[in-house]
This record gives structure tokens, sequence and C-alpha cells, in this order.
């Protein structure tokens, strides 16, 4: 079985940002409110995520280390549901057994469990810290993977997806304090208020805010609320615009046509707007199951989400020109 989660963590864990997105999401399914980040050398050093969550017991702590070991799914059915960012199970058992990882969980004020794993065995068990949450280091990421090890880009680039990641997750979950380190400096911290103009001023800057307009819609099965920049603030890429599913950040094609084609022609030539568009829909309406470390997602009933977003944001630019 170690031999299968090494093979897992060739597609979940890819590079340092993955673990840093499988992590976030872990807590953020455990009910955190408050997600600390302290990462050294792009994370290829160490990546530690602190989480005032439900943490786990201590019989299951040992479990959520092995493979396809999930709390969130109990049945097919449940599958066509997912509510929870988290799912297949695969993520700590992938990270664990490409890195030296140590995890300290409670469920109260009084110590809960500890676990010392390298290369995914168990080389200790013990009492963790009397503090409510769970605390994960990973350390030496690729330690016993050469070949990944050496794929791994320079320091920048892979910093540069950690703040993605980060800057992703905080858009798609205001209501989460997040506080991120690099080498003991700070690269994000947002305030958990649930104020998305607020992320947006962190991850953009004060004057990208400033031109940002509100936007609000409800169908049958949609709800769509959020923040369009003005045709003036625009960008050279598709990378500004971020559209959460159920708090989930995805990549969806017809979702960012439908956007641009709202702007229609008040976007110049080869710019795309700063967007961050948050939409609610039953689970059942959005298949997530469609690759472990893939943003991408299919909808049903798409074309009338498309239309509606399209409305929406043409309808805004009419409303501001009157
Ligand atoms: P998945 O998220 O798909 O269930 P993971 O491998 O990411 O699979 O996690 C396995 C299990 O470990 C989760 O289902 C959850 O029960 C538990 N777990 C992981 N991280 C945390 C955390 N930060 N707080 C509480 N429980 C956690
Ligand atoms: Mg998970």
């Amino acid at each position: 079985d170690a031999l299968a989660n090494k093979i897992a963590a060739g597609e979940v864990v890819e590079r340092p940002a993955s673990v840093v997105k499988e992590l976030l999401e872990n807590s953020i399914d455990a009910g955190a409110t408050w997600i600390r980040v302290e990462i050294k050398e792009a994370g290829l050093e160490e990546i530690r995520i602190t989480d005032n969550g439900a943490g786990m017991e201590e019989d299951d702590v040992e479990r959520a280390f092995l493979r396809h070991a999930t709390s969130k799914i109990k049945n097919e059915s449940d599958l066509f549901h997912v509510k929870t960012l988290g799912f297949r199970g695969e993520a700590l058992a992938s990270i664990a057994s490409v890195s030296k990882l140590s995890v300290q969980t409670s469920q109260g004020d009084q110590a809960g469990t500890l676990l010392q794993l390298e290369g995914g065995s168990l080389k200790h068990r013990g009492k963790s810290d009397a503090r409510q949450g769970t605390d994960i280091t990973v350390s030496e990421l690729f330690y016993n993977t050469p070949a990944r090890l050496k794929y791994m880009k320079s320091l920048h680039t892979e910093l540069g997806h950690i703040s993605d990641v980060l800057n992703r997750m905080a858009l798609a979950h205001p209501e989460v304090r997040i506080e991120a380190l690099h080498n003991d400096k700070g690269l994000i911290r947002t305030s958990g208020n649930g104020d998305i103009l607020q992320v947006i001023s962190q991850v953009y800057g004060m004057s990208v805010a400033k031109q940002m307009l509100q936007v609000e819609l409800k169908t049958l099965d949609y709800s769509v609320h959020g923040y369009i920049a003005k045709p003036e603030v625009t960008r050279a890429s598709r990378n500004y615009m971020s559209t959460i599913i159920n708090g989930r950040f995805i990549r969806n094609i017809g979702l960012n046509k439908a956007i641009l084609q709202g702007y229609h022609t008040l976007l110049p030539i080869g710019r795309s707007p700063i967007v961050v568009l948050n939409v609610e829909m039953d689970p059942i309406l959005v298949d997530v199951n469609v690759h472990p470390a893939k943003l991408e997602v299919r909808f049903s009933k798409d074309k009338e989400l498309f239309t509606s977003v399209e409305n929406m944001i043409r309808d805004r630019f009419r409303e501001i020109t009157l």
C-alpha cells in the first residue's frame, strides 16, 4: 500500500502548492474559522498549517493517513451531494508518503494525539498539545522521490503557485481568517469577517478594490454574488477571473465566456477583467468528481447559469451608464 500511496501522490501532490491547497481544504472542511500557514523555502523545506477546526479523535487520526480514508463520504449517493472540499480521502496518505509529516490534533482543550510519519510509515505516537484543532507539519517534501524533486521549478515559481492557492482560498472563504508567512515574512492576512471586498483589497490592492462593483443574482437553481471590476481595470490574463462554486475555486470555460460576454464591447481586445463571483447551488447540479487535483467542474443546467451571469453583468453596466 505504501507504493499505491506514492503513485497516488504523483496525481495529488504535484508541487508544494498542492500540499498547501489540500491542507487548507481539510481545515476548512473541519470548520476552522482561523488558519495559520507557515512556509519555509517555498514549501520544500517545511509547510505547517494550524487550524482551530474540529480536530480528530484518537482512533481516527491513524486511519486518516490510510488511502481512501475519508470521513466525508459514507455511501455512493453522498458522492452526488458533495458539500465538503475533500471527499476522496487520498490527500493525507499521499502527502505523508512523500514527506516527513507530523500531526497534532485535539478535540478540546485537553491533550489529543501526536503522530510522526516518514514516507508514510508511523515512527512515533504520542500526546499533542492541549489546543482545540489540528496542526500538521510537512517537512522535506519529495525527499524520497528524487525525480519529482528535480522537477521542481525555482523557489520563486513554487512560491508563486503557493501564493495563488492562498489568494484563491482567501477569496473563496472570506469568512475564514487566514494568516500566511513565508520564511517569517507575511504573504496574506485576512480578517475572516466575511467581506469579500476586503479580501479583494488584500489580494489585488486597495486601488483595485475601489473600482469594483457589487453584483448579485438569484435564479431558481443558482444564487450568485460577488464583485466585478469596472472596464477600466483590466489584466492581460484570465487568471484574474475568480469563479467559486459552493466554496470551491473552479475554472470553467463556459462561465468565463459568459463573464466576458457580459462585458461585451467594454473590454479592450486581449484584456480580461478582475472578477470574483461566488456561485451557490444544490451540489447535485455540479460534478466535482472529475480529476483529483484539477479545478474543472461540470454543471447541469449550465446554459441557465451562463445566460444569467452574462445578463447580470450587462445590466450592471447599463445601470451605471444611465
Ligand atoms: P478527504 O479530505 O478527501 O476526506 P484527506 O486525506 O484530505 O481526505 O483527509 C482524510 C480525513 O482526515 C478527512 O476526511 C478528515 O476526517 C480528517 N482530517 C484531515 N485534516 C483534518 C483537519 N485539519 N481537521 C480535522 N480533520 C481532518
Ligand atoms: Mg482533503
